[in-house]
C-alpha cells in the first residue's frame, strides 16, 4: 500500500521511533496523544481495518504479547491501561489500516462512546 501512512512508517520512508519492533508489528507514539502513554500497535502487513484479518491469524495475539510486554515495560500492567481499535466510520477510523491504541498514564473516566 504505497500510499498507506503506516506503510511507510513502517518502511522507514517517514522517520519514526519505535518503542517496539518484532516481526509482525511494531509501535509508535500516537502524533496527537490522548493520554500520557498513547502508543500504536501496528501490524507490518497491510490490513485495512479488523474485518480484514482472515480467521486463524494470530495478528491480534500477537499484538496482545507485545502490548502485555509494553504494559510492563512502561509500569502500567497494575496502574491500568485501555486499549481500542477503531473501525470503519462510526468506529471512528481514521488511518486504513489496522492498529490498536494504547492508553494509559491517567484515569480514563470516560467509558465508551
Ligand atoms: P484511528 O482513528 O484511525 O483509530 O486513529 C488514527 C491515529 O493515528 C490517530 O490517533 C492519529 O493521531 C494517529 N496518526 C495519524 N497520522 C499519524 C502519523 O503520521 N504518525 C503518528 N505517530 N500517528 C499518526
Ligand atoms: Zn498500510
Amino acid at each position: 500500500m504505497s500510499d498507506c501512512i503506516f506503510c511507510k512508517i513502517i518502511k522507514g520512508e517517514i522517520p519514526s521511533t519505535f518503542i517496539y519492533e518484532d516481526d509482525k508489528l511494531v509501535a509508535f507514539k500516537d502524533i496527537h496523544p490522548a493520554a500520557p502513554t498513547h502508543i500504536l500497535f501496528v501490524p507490518k502487513k497491510h490490513y485495512a481495518t479488523l474485518n480484514d484479518v482472515p480467521a486463524g491469524d494470530t495478528i491480534i495475539s500477537d499484538v496482545t504479547t507485545a502490548i502485555q510486554k509494553t504494559a510492563k515495560k512502561l509500569g502500567l500492567a497494575d496502574k491500568g491501561y485501555r486499549v481500542v481499535t477503531n473501525v470503519n466510520r462510526e468506529g471512528g477510523q481514521v488511518v486504513f489500516h489496522l492498529h490498536v491504541h494504547m492508553l494509559g498514564g491517567r484515569a480514563l473516566e470516560d467509558k465508551m462512546g
